[in-house]
């Protein structure tokens, strides 16, 4: 039976209460601001560290969520009953070798952008402005326009904390598909991965960084607080054009609005709750298979609810 108060005084007790945080706002942890208190919260600042809270969290039988920078992530108003790990701004070291980076799972892929560019690397320049982590780019393949991260990567390093191995998957050990990626286990947490990119000139590669931004600004509501797109394209057409064909476009729920702008972006105006997002979505949902007899498929994580992997 999950106990909270004796779940704390263990984490005392194993001398963990530096690394593991009890009650944490979840506002804090997502780009939508929604959320309620995760119970318990930590973002382990090496490897060693990682696989310690992992270990007592899988001997004290706690749920356990693991989130980049929460950039596509949903958390319900009533929060988090486990422990949410964060990998973010470290276990993010950067290492290179001719045209290959090796690169840790909690960097920003800006920050990652930055550093191949100052060493003239190019491939990445679609991914200069997604605000999530080398982690999460992995788990949703990444993508702007034509290009993805499926494109370049080549290895990947995870903890299957089901087994208890660190694996280091080689490119014909995983796949990738449209918003995903299958790494042959459940229980893992992505460490890092090398990618390969090309030689090109600093000039060329700032001035297709900046194209990727023009094309961005047009599109898509860069100054609100949103989670990127919520549904993932059908093969008919996107979901954004069926979504505003229907007439969902700008539809308000709470302080929950559909982007005017793109209507696969649902903004929080400012005080929008989890609960007001998710009614929306299903309005959203409800309103497109009506028109269309299509039934959207969501792109975010609904982290702390079933169905969260
Ligand atoms: C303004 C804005 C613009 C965006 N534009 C784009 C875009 O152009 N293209 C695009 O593809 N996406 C876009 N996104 C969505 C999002 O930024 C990306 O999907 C990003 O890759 C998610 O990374 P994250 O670190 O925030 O992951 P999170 O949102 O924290 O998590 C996403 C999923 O990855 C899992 N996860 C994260 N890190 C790890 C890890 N280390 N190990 C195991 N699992 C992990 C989580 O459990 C969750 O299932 C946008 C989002 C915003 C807010």
């Amino acid at each position: 039976m999950y106990n909270k108060n004796q779940i704390w005084r263990d984490i005392i007790s194993c001398s963990l209460e530096r690394e593991i945080k009890p009650d944490v706002p979840m506002k804090c942890h997502t780009s939508w601001k929604i959320g309620g208190n995760a119970d318990f919260f930590c973002i382990p600042s090496h490897q060693d560290q990682l696989k310690e809270v992992l270990s007592f969290a899988l001997n004290h039988s706690l749920p356990i969520y693991i989130i980049g920078n929460g950039t596509n992530i949903w958390v319900p108003d009533e929060g988090i009953k486990g422990l949410v790990i964060k990998i973010v701004r470290t276990i993010d070291k950067v290492e290179y070798s001719a045209k290959m980076v090796k690169a840790g799972a909690g960097i920003l892929l800006p920050a990652l952008v930055k550093k191949a560019t100052e060493k003239e690397l190019s491939g990445l320049e679609f991914a200069a402005h997604i605000p999530g982590t080398l982690g999460g780019a992995i788990i949703n393949n990444a993508s702007f326009g034509s290009e993805s991260l499926s494109e370049i990567v080549n290895e990947i390093s995870l903890f299957d904390y089901g087994s208890g191995y660190i694996k280091t998957l080689k490119k014909e050990q995983f796949s990738f598909h449209y918003r995903g990626i299958d790494l042959g286990c459940e229980k893992f947490v992505i460490l890092g991965a090398s990618l390969i990119l090309s030689t090109s000139d600093r000039e060329n590669i700032l001035l297709k960084i900046k194209n990727v931004y023009e094309q961005r600004k047009k599109s898509q509501p860069v100054n609100f607080l949103t989670a990127g797109c919520v549904f993932k394209n059908p093969e008919e057409k996107s979901a954004g054009y069926l979504i505003e064909k229907a007439g969902a476009k700008g539809l308000v729920l709470g302080d929950a609005q559909v982007s005017t702008k793109h209507a696969n972006f649902i903004i929080n105006r400012g005080q929008a709750t989890a609960g007001d997002i998710l009614q929306l979505i299903e309005k959203i949902e409800n309103i497109v298979e009506k028109a269309f007899g299509i039934r959207l498929e969501r792109e975010i994580d609904f982290v702390g609810l079933p169905g969260y992997r």
